[in-house]
């Protein structure tokens, strides 16, 4: 562009050129004083600038920190750390030395913060937690940061707003969740409890359903035992019942022709053999068991109960090898299942005698000795003479 060709006057001239002075020799002053200075960088005054310094200096009698921003490509974001309430100033100056933003205990607070210095043509997002200090760069600018600016703040309260919101929601949150946690922590104890006891209720289960199981069995081989010794005696008793009116009938008959000593003896009955009464004198199952049975091994030798006369001896159907005793008129002892006979028929024996031996002839499930005691041949309990 040809300078001759511009439509200006000589006085717009020089008031162009004054301010061009006024404005651009700052500059100058301020580029030759950064001269040799790192950038972006604290450098740390260790001697006081004094007075008569070539640009403004914010304090000329403090010791301070400065830095050179370039705020071309990126903002630069300095942090300034919590100060507890002590005094403290960061000093934006701009090209013209002109302090632009300060941060510091009188303006933002001793608590510190990171805050972000914008060149004025930068554009982006920043994150929430920044200032954003602008640097001016003319009045248009000046009215651009306000309005930016204004419109941060805006947003700092919409944000603040909604931080709050969300801070509250999130303090639901953490009571409901807390909530939730005891809830579950319950419920987990709950079910821990449940499954202890459905266990120990197993193990119960279980326990009973091996005792019922043994119980069971055994009660199964004690019933066949007891099925097995019923039809035993059952038949025993009926082989013997069948022979009774016999028996009864002949020790009647020798009761009238006794004629043996009548004497009592010791006046009671000594036991024939020695053994465990297995079963007793009395009725079962309907029917009368005459005698008692006394177990004793095959071949034991049987006394006579008391001293008298042989008046019946042989085979007795039921009743297998069978010996009768007449001690008095009434009374009569009788000795069943005997494997062979020690006396004969009509024979006086003592008391004591040795009269035959046991086994198990006839109908018998078992050696043992059938013992009766009659009186007038009827069966009477041996255990009331013995
Ligand atoms: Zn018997």
């Amino acid at each position: 562009m040809h300078v001759a060709s511009l439509p200006i006057s000589v006085a717009d001239a020089t008031a162009i050129a004054r301010d061009g002075y006024v404005f651009g020799y700052p500059l100058v002053l301020m580029d030759r004083r950064r001269r040799g200075a790192p950038v972006n960088r604290f450098t740390h005054a260790h001697e006081l600038p004094g007075a008569g310094g070539a640009a403004t200096s914010p304090d000329t009698g403090l010791l301070r920190s400065a830095a050179w921003l370039d705020l071309g490509p990126q903002p630069v974001v300095p942090t300034v750390p919590d100060t507890y309430g002590r005094c403290f100033a960061l000093a934006l100056v701009d090209g013209w030395g002109d302090v632009f933003a300060s941060v510091g205990s009188r303006t933002t607070g001793s608590r510190g913060g990171a805050y972000a210095i914008c060149g004025p043509a930068w554009r982006g997002e920043l994150p929430d937690a920044l200032t954003v200090i602008l640097d001016s760069n003319g009045f248009g600018d000046l009215l651009e940061r306000a309005e930016f600016l204004k419109r941060i703040s805006d947003q700092d309260r919409e944000i603040t707003d909604r931080v709050r919101g969300l801070r509250d929601k999130a303090k639901d949150q953490a009571v409901q969740l807390a909530d939730l946690e005891e809830q579950e922590q319950l419920t987990a104890e709950r079910i821990l409890y449940q499954r202890d006891q459905i266990a120990a209720v197993e193990n119960k289960l279980v326990g009973s359903r091996d005792q019922l199981a043994s119980a069971r069995a055994d009660k199964r081989g004690a019933l066949a035992q007891v099925r097995e010794s019923r039809v035993a005696l059952e038949g025993d008793l009926a082989a013997l019942e069948k022979e009774q009116a016999r028996v009864q009938a002949a020790l009647q008959g020798a009761g009238q022709t006794f004629d043996g000593p009548i004497r009592h003896g010791s006046g009671a009955l000594i036991w024939p053999v020695n053994g465990p009464v297995v079963s007793p004198f009395g009725m079962r199952w309907g029917r009368l068991h005459a005698g008692i049975d006394i177990a004793v091994p095959s071949g034991t030798a049987i006394h006579a109960a008391d001293s008298g006369r042989v008046v019946l001896m042989g085979w007795v159907g039921g009743y297998g090898n069978y010996t009768c005793i007449q001690h008095t008129a009434s009374m009569s002892t009788c000795y069943a299942h005997q494997s062979s006979f020690a006396t004969s028929n009509g024979a006086s024996v003592s008391q004591g005698q040795v009269i035959g031996y046991s086994d198990c002839t006839g109908h018998c499930f078992g050696p043992h000795l059938h013992f009766e005691v009659r009186i007038n041949g009827s069966p009477v309990d041996p255990m009331g003479y013995l």
